[in-house]
């Protein structure tokens, strides 16, 4: 089955066709600075040695979405006709929303009514699930939440300590994000290391743009640092990650905010960001904390501080740890991050091969040492593969 898997960003459109039988990518490519006077389109389809490259005015991503499907179509790699089915990896489709569905008005509804707890990414899926449900009529469309992962996390783990009506009435508990990364990662480690996952004890930490982290026991996420929202857990880049809820309320009178005001401060303006004041991204924190920018070296310290709490609160979770994964563009990229994480954890277990781990990328490997009870890894998560099956997975079985 021929899956397109768009991925969305507020101005950027990835997107994979991807074939689930053989599980081929087909095509993929990149549309970048969607909304400005120059943005970049960057494509690739199988059987072309190299990317095309191009720069043209995208408006919208409705524009976006119209480049995409023409492409496909003009280069054979299949088009309106030959796809049979767009997943997308959904966001957050509240409590009765945890797993895979076919896109339908009650999903999107859903969606749109929670909104407000994900902000930064429910409006762009709502538009385009409705944009490609226009442009390819027919087609079904698939939405495979992140938070379909936890769906397995026991009760003592996501509730919340406030009145139980509130979870009845608002479905307010811990969902948990990044579901497909961190089922990726659950399925792909027990082969790296050749053993079941069953009984397997693993921490998943898919630090990016967003970064969250999951205790994983016998393949199923029994614990995790999202809840019930994408801007909890972990400092995100821009987003705050978990503080006291009376801090909020404290600041909004102080500063007579409204909840729309101080959400944009949450999610934009928090995070690494908010306490490096300089950039939300590791790379610059690097080089800023180099050059002895104390910000810059703070809001690291701050991250890698939380991972390593997030790291020893979930191996006492699940009784032990087998195996610690690292994934999303700072897992995979920073050396730094990962030395500094698994330093001092020798008493879990935990020893890291200095020199595997400095090593430039060469796919998914193990960097820690043959003495090391924990085995640790760097992953390529991926995300598009893990919608693709449940794409197909959910139209099998409707
Ligand atoms: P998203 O969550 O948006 O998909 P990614 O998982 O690709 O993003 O992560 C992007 C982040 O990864 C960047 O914001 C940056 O903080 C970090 N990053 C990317 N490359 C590097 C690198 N070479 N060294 C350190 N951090 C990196």
């Amino acid at each position: 089955m021929r899956v397109l898997i768009p991925n969305l960003g507020s101005t950027s459109l990835k997107y994979q066709l991807l074939e689930t039988d053989n599980e081929t990518v087909l095509a993929r490519g990149k549309i970048d600075r969607i909304g400005g006077a120059e943005s970049q389109i960057v494509c690739w389809e199988t059987g072309s040695a190299q990317e095309s490259r191009t720069t043209a005015p995208v408006p919208d991503h409705r524009a976006a979405i119209k480049i995409l499907i023409d492409r496909l179509a003009r280069l054979g790699t299949g088009g309106g006709e030959g796809i049979a089915a767009v997943g997308f990896k959904a966001v957050h489709g509240g409590p009765r929303y945890c797993g895979s569905f076919i896109v339908d008005d009650n999903l999107l509804a859903a969606m749109q009514d929670f909104v407000p707890v994900a902000p930064v990414h429910n409006p762009v899926y709502i538009q385009a699930m409705q944009i490609f449900r226009e442009t390819l009529p027919g087609v079904p469309m698939v939405a495979v939440f992140e938070t379909g992962f936890h769906a397995t996390i026991p009760e003592h783990a996501s509730i919340y300590g406030v009145p139980y009506e509130w979870r009845e009435k608002y479905g307010v508990r811990r969902y948990g994000f990044h579901g497909s990364s961190h089922r990726y990662i659950a399925q792909r480690v027990p082969d790296l290391l050749c053993r079941s996952a069953k009984g397997l004890r693993l921490i998943s930490c898919h630090l990016g743009g967003s970064s969250s982290i999951t205790a994983i026991q016998s393949g199923q996420s029994v614990d995790t640092s999202l809840g019930f929202s994408p801007q909890s857990g972990l400092e995100q880049s821009s987003r705050s990650g978990d503080l006291d809820p009376f801090a909020v309320l404290h600041v909004m009178e102080k500063e007579n905010l409204s909840p729309g005001e101080v959400r944009q401060v949450l999610c934009k303006k928090s995070g690494l960001l908010g306490i490096s004041g300089i950039s939300n991204d590791v790379r610059d924190l690097e080089k800023g904390a180099d050059e002895g920018n104390a910000r810059a070296a703070l809001a690291l310290e701050v991250f890698i501080y939380e991972v390593k709490k997030y790291i020893g609160a979930f191996t006492a979770a699940m009784g032990g740890l087998d195996a610690l994964a690292f994934a999303g563009g700072i897992g995979e990229n920073s050396c730094r991050v990962r030395q500094q994480v698994c330093g001092g954890l020798g008493f879990l277990g935990i020893h890291l091969n200095q020199e595997a781990n400095r090593a430039p990328a060469q796919g998914d490997r193990v960097i820690s040492l043959p003495c090391s009870r924990v085995a640790v890894m760097v992953l390529y998560t991926n995300e598009e593969l893990m919608v693709a099956r449940e794409t197909a997975r959910v139209l099998t079985t409707h």
